[in-house]
């Protein structure tokens, strides 16, 4: 199947309220550049060296997300550019966000990641962290150049399928919560991140606006 095949496959097992993010992390700059030329402008990434490098040799209207675990000393490489933050999980990676999108005059938007599957290596709050951080954060004039749009969760890498509904069920009914607690964001706060090549269609399911996914685009990676 070529590229052009697998994009028309993805798009078509997509409703048209979720945004498809197309991971390309390791990918080439070709790579990319293909699928832009079929029309794709929404891509995600996880290094942010990888991304500061390729970002220049693209198109300037690719919209970056950036959905792996940011460290606060790499921030600089993509806020000049980055339209959507997805994993943010502390208030010291958004005073760096803040400084850096100051810094680049721009306004930056990002998702709390919400951690609610078993594995626990995995990134991000736990609801009640997340609760309590929301209630600190929202409104604050601490950091006008940072806009909080949602959430971002995965699921346990498992075949079981039960489980991994019951988490994204999990992160639905705290997107649902949190978007409807009266918080000074709740306006914008319309974003939920989940689903990726494997398990997108119980993302969706489960009321998910952006998927990401790079293996049913580009294949399996190197
Ligand atoms: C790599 C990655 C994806 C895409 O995974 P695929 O299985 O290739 O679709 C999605 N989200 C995050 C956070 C990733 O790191």
């Amino acid at each position: 199947m070529t590229l052009a095949d697998r994009y028309a496959r993805v798009n078509a097992s997509l409703p048209p309220r979720v945004k498809l993010i197309a991971v390309s992390k390791t990918r080439t700059v070709a790579e990319i550049q293909a699928l832009y030329d079929l029309g794709h402008r929404a891509f995600g990434e996880n290094y942010p060296q990888e991304l500061r490098d390729k970002q220049p040799l693209l198109p300037a209207d690719i919209e970056w997300h950036f959905i792996g675990h940011l460290q606060t000393n790499k921030v600089k490489y993509i806020a000049p550019f980055v339209h959507l933050v997805h994993a943010v999980d502390s208030e010291r990676l958004l005073d760096e966000l803040e400084k850096r999108a100051a810094a680049a005059g721009r306004t930056i938007g990002f998702l709390w990641q919400a951690h609610v599957a078993r594995e626990t290596t995995k990134h991000g709050l736990l609801p009640d962290e997340l609760r309590a951080t929301i209630q600190r954060t929202a409104g604050s004039d601490r950091w006008p150049h940072l806009q909080a749009r949602g959430l971002m969760g995965m699921s346990t890498n498992t075949d079981d399928h039960g489980q991994v509904e019951r988490e994204f069920a999990a992160l639905e009914a705290l997107f649902l919560e949190l978007r409807g607690s009266g918080h000074a964001d709740a306006a914008r706060f319309t974003e939920l991140s989940m689903g990726m090549s494997s398990d997108a269609q119980l993302a969706i399911a489960h009321g998910s606006t952006m998927v990401r996914i790079g293996t049913a685009l580009f294949g399996e990676r190197p």
